[in-house]
């Protein structure tokens, strides 16, 4: 049983390979954040694993021990490492995959497995690694030991080395249609139609992002949230503005992600906003905002919108390299546009 929603050709493709024994020994996984990277890791993993005749079962000793992510011959390495089996748990602020960590994998992946006859090594957020760090797995991806298997997640493909992507077989971890999103909402969670559709059109076709606001349903709430803050920054002169800049750099150093959801939904406001000036509502992420925008669509120049979403954009990326954040985001509320009332 496969858990991936939307997946099928990745799928297919696993499934035939692994009966006619030849899978790749390096994979790379590449697609935006929460489009179901680490689902498909799992699936794979069973696949790898399972002990039934149709693989993966899900329900097999090997399955349960993937889903538990207790499987001793499995080495899941991130950011903080704190999904790491078999080895290393210790727990480290750390905000990248440094060396150690690949040195350690190298000397656990020759020991001989201890359930099965293979290993599998899983890194999500390849593109953490520092330079080192992906050059010593170079190393180990261009003789690796026999039976260990490489799946490399990354939501960032330009973030990783060259000869690195050349040492793997890419696979594409696809969007889905809101269509495909809205029926498994109301499938999975009895959501009303319109609530179905409105989390389809925020996850834009990232089926886990669609699961997680299901899940959290205050995310939905903080959107509101956001969508008044920013509908206000226009209104707002400098020092309003640089208090938001302000917050937002205070915010950054204690939860990232935190503000790296507010600034997805600046996008999704922004490109909301855009939508509804090209008469083309309907596609907007949710309905409740489109009287607003209609209403301020006059005051603000279409070039100041394709703007400020392409500083978004830049924003999103340079928080990711080590730029100053205050500087980042005193940019992108001054890049903001001033409703100028006539
Ligand atoms: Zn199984």
């Amino acid at each position: 049983m496969w858990n991936s929603l939307g997946q099928d050709d990745a799928i297919q493709m696993f499934s035939l390979a692994k009966t006619e024994n030849r899978l790749a020994h390096s994979y790379l996984f590449f697609g935006p954040d929460r489009v179901g990277k680490a689902t498909l890791a799992e699936d794979f993993a069973r696949l790898l694993f399972c002990e039934d005749e149709i693989s993966p079962c899900g329900d097999c000793l090997p399955c349960k021990r993937v889903t538990s992510k207790t499987h001793t011959d499995i080495n899941w390495i991130e950011v903080g490492g704190e999904r790491d089996v078999g080895f290393s748990k210790s727990k480290s602020k750390s905000k990248s995959i440094g060396i150690d960590r690949i040195r350690e994998l190298r000397t656990a992946i020759n020991i001989k497995p201890f359930e099965g006859s293979q290993r599998l090594v899983v890194i999500l957020g390849s593109e953490d690694m520092t330079l080192e760090a992906s050059n010593a797995l170079l190393k180990v991806l261009e003789e690796p030991p026999e039976n260990v298997f490489f799946l490399l997640l990354t939501s960032n493909l330009s973030m990783i080395l060259p000869t690195i992507i050349s040492r793997c077989q890419l696979v594409k971890i696809k969007k889905v249609s809101d269509e495909f999103i809205k029926r498994y909402m109301i499938e999975k969670y009895q959501f009303e139609d319109s609530y179905a559709l409105d989390i389809a059109r925020l996850a834009s076709g990232k089926i886990g992002m669609a699961i997680f606001i299901a899940d959290n349903p205050d995310y939905l709430e903080s959107r509101l949230e956001i969508f008044s803050r920013i509908h206000k920054l226009l209104n707002s002169g400098l020092e309003e503005r640089f208090d938001y800049s302000e917050r937002l750099a205070m915010d950054f150093s204690r939860d990232p992600e935190k503000v790296h959801n507010e600034l997805r939904m600046w996008e999704i406001w922004w490109r909301d906003f855009m939508l509804v000036q090209f008469h083309s509502s309907d596609k907007a992420s949710s309905t409740s905002n489109v009287e607003d925008f209609l209403e301020l669509a006059n005051f603000v120049e279409i070039d100041d919108v394709i703007n400020i979403l392409k500083t978004i954009g830049r924003s999103i990326k340079l928080l990711q390299s080590n730029v100053n954040p205050r500087l980042v985001f005193d940019q992108l509320v001054l890049q903001t546009p001033v409703i100028r009332k006539k």
